[in-house]
């Protein structure tokens, strides 16, 4: 077998593996096995180049960074479904369908996953084109995304039409979700943004991402559920999508035939029942005619088709009782309202509380303590007040007055325009935001003192031992031992420990000051860019650094604008503690005044790049302007960011010229 050959076996071979474990769920090899097949084929790849194929399996991985999606016109309009809400409404759907056919026919019932539709074109036996819906009419070419989905075969086996188009929806397993939910939520969580919350939000999004390497991280799978040509296998729906999980698609097994109106609500029932064991959300049933030419007969409306129908499931709900509403303090002084419940099975699980959100959604609900309210769990976020059943208030329901004063401190609560939330500004000495921001300094990713649990945070803070940060390093042995919680060794360690502290690099001493919306990955960004504190607290314009946005930039300057923050910071220098970057040694001044754009993909990663230019005293900016030296262009560039380039006389350079010319 020469090379050639053994291009295209590794890639059938691949192909054949990728299908029977994402597709079949019931893998061949093993994980190890796999990986040294797709390197031996990446490897012959790149000495072959001249047998390039986009649709070979080394290309799911991504890679590719898009400027925008082009739009595409649907060759078949993707349309949506008519809803409908109980047995009533279907039995209401079959008398239509019957007064404009009288003949026998028969229903194929399916599962409505909860994701995001997709229209696939095949041509020859290979993925050509994948779209979204959009308004229906036209949607957006997602392709490269999509090739990153493994269960989405890019070449077929069979007897496939020449052409033709096939439907589905990219979804994320409970599982799945679940898992990359707790993988990011930290990384979110610095970010500014909250954790994901359910899985059919994330796959959404994850569509709609320009950089083809983030979308093969994330867990995205695609059930296909219909088939669209001028040469499909029948006439009969169903038939078509047995030949097509002979292709390669997944194909869900949970479909069925029915004769009647009496069988599609037996389907009904039984899946409203299961869903919760289903390993994927789903909203509800599609019905559909099984006949294609029917359907043809039956026809259209302008936006749904006549021949099908959807039946939504209720969202997951109970009914319970408003006992009382309480208010949390957040370590930024947020306050949260908080329903305390008559205890109430909702989805596998007891519920005691709810959240309320904020003033307005009070008021909005038009709540009240004695109140009969529905909750409603969606995704697994925690449960959420929805409505009122009460016509009306009785004798024993009581107002809720929204407290204008911190439940801790008693200080009197500001709202800014903008902010959906009241605040205790009381900073310095409110309780639980004194005691939630030693938490967060002494924890792991930040200063990492091991020993100062919640308790004794909250002891020291009692006896007045602590109330800045600073504070800390100042505790003595003999203090700590009248507090009697500790004994002698646990209280030699916790002093260790906050000695050790003073070693924490300046990125994590950034993120432990607690500055509202710099998390662990803002933190990070600024302390690669500034070489020390000073400099961030100099800075005029932080959102000329990558990544920091209007908001991150304000709630930074606002917090270097209080003196007493100052002073915290100062103090905590004179202790010995890292207010300076270190991998900032200069290596040359080959790069100084130049101002450069990095656009593109490389075998080093973006912020090793940033690191580089800056050691060679460069600048790294993030936009192109005719103050540009040149941009560090690497592969799959945007062809927007070339023409601007071009039109501005600004020269590119790749990544080999760029490390020579520093060598
Ligand atoms: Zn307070």
């Amino acid at each position: 077998m020469n090379e050639k050959e053994r291009i295209d076996f590794l890639r059938q071979e691949i192909n054949k593996h990728n299908h029977a474990y994402y597709v079949l769920d019931t893998p061949i090899i093993s994980d190890f096995d796999f990986d040294k097949l797709l390197y031996e084929l990446i490897e012959l790849e790149k000495k072959h180049p001249d047998l390039h194929d986009i649709n070979s399996p080394t290309q799911r991985v991504g890679g590719a960074v898009l400027d925008h999606f082009q739009t595409v016109l649907h060759k078949f309009p993707m349309l949506s479904l008519d809803n409908s809400y109980s047995i009533n409404d279907l039995k209401d759907f079959d008398t239509r369908i019957k007064k404009i056919i009288d003949i026998e026919f028969d229903y194929v019932c399916e599962l409505k996953y909860d994701g995001v539709s997709i229209s696939l074109t095949y041509e020859n036996g290979k993925l050509i084109l994948a779209t979204t819906r959009g308004d229906g009419v036209q949607g957006d070419n997602v392709t490269e995304n999509i090739k990153t989905i493994k269960s989405i075969p890019l070449e077929l086996k069979g007897d496939y039409p020449d052409i033709f188009e096939i439907r589905g929806e990219v979804f994320i397993s409970k599982s799945k979700f679940k898992t990359f939910k707790e993988k990011t939520a930290q990384q979110r969580i610095d970010k500014g943004l909250e954790p994901f919350a359910n899985a059919r939000n994330l796959a959404s999004g994850s569509l709609k991402l320009l950089n083809t390497k983030e979308v093969s991280e994330r867990p995205l799978d695609c059930f296909l559920y219909s088939l669209l040509g001028d040469k499909l296998p029948s006439k009969n729906h169903f038939y078509n999508l047995m030949k097509a999980k002979e292709w390669g698609f997944k194909v869900p097994s949970y479909i069925e035939k029915c004769k009647s109106i009496n069988d599609v609500s037996e389907f009904v029932k039984k899946w409203e029942d299961k869903r919760s064991a289903l390993p994927f959300e789903i909203d509800g049933i599609v019905v559909k005619i099984n006949d294609i030419d029917l359907q043809e007969e039956i026809g259209y409306k302008a936006k749904s088709p006549r021949w099908a129908i959807a039946y939504k499931f209720q969202a997951e709900k109970a009914i319970t009782k408003l006992n009382n509403v309480t208010y949390q303090v957040g370590r930024t002084g947020a306050i949260t309202p908080v329903a305390t419940l008559e205890p109430v099975s909702l989805a596998g699980t007891i519920v005691k509380r709810a959240s309320l959100h904020n003033s307005d959604q009070i008021e909005k609900l038009g709540v009240f303590v004695g109140a009969t309210v529905v909750i409603e769990k969606g995704g697994d976020i925690i449960p959420k007040v929805v409505s009122v059943q009460d016509e009306e208030k009785n004798l024993f329901s009581q107002q809720i007055d929204y407290i204008s004063n911190c439940p801790s401190c008693d200080r009197k609560l500001v709202r800014n325009e903008g902010d959906a939330k009241h605040y205790c500004l009381n900073y310095l000495y409110c309780f639980p935001q004194i005691k939630a921001r030693f938490s967060h300094f002494v924890s792991r990713k930040a200063m990492n003192i091991d020993g100062l649990g919640s308790e004794t945070i909250e002891l020291l803070i009692k006896n007045d031992l602590i109330n800045n940060f600073d504070d800390l390093y100042y505790l003595k042995r003999d203090k700590l031992l009248l507090l009697g919680k500790n004994v002698e060794k646990s209280t030699v360690n916790l002093l260790n420990a906050i000695e050790k502290s003073k070693t924490v690099p300046f990125e994590r001493v950034l993120f432990a000051l607690g500055i509202r919306y710099v998390g662990e990955t803002v933190a990070k960004v600024l302390a690669n860019h500034f070489s020390s504190i000073d400099d961030i607290i100099s800075c005029d314009d932080l959102t000329q650094v990558d990544e920091i946005g209007d908001k991150i930039a304000k709630s930074v300057k606002d917090y270097f604008c209080e003196s007493r923050n100052i002073k915290l910071i100062n103090n905590l220098k004179n202790i010995g503690l890292n207010f300076n970057s270190k991998n900032k040694d200069l290596k040359s001044k080959k790069l100084d005044g130049m101002k450069i754009v990095i656009s593109g993909v490389f075998n080093l990663s973006r912020s090793e790049l940033k690191n580089i230019i800056e050691q060679h005293s460069g600048k790294y900016v993030s936009s192109i302007s005719k103050n540009t030296t040149f941009i560090l262009a690497g592969e799959n560039m945007g062809p927007s960011k070339k023409e601007k380039a071009n039109s501005l006389n600004v020269k590119l350079m790749s990544e080999k010229e760029f490390l020579e010319l520093l060598s």
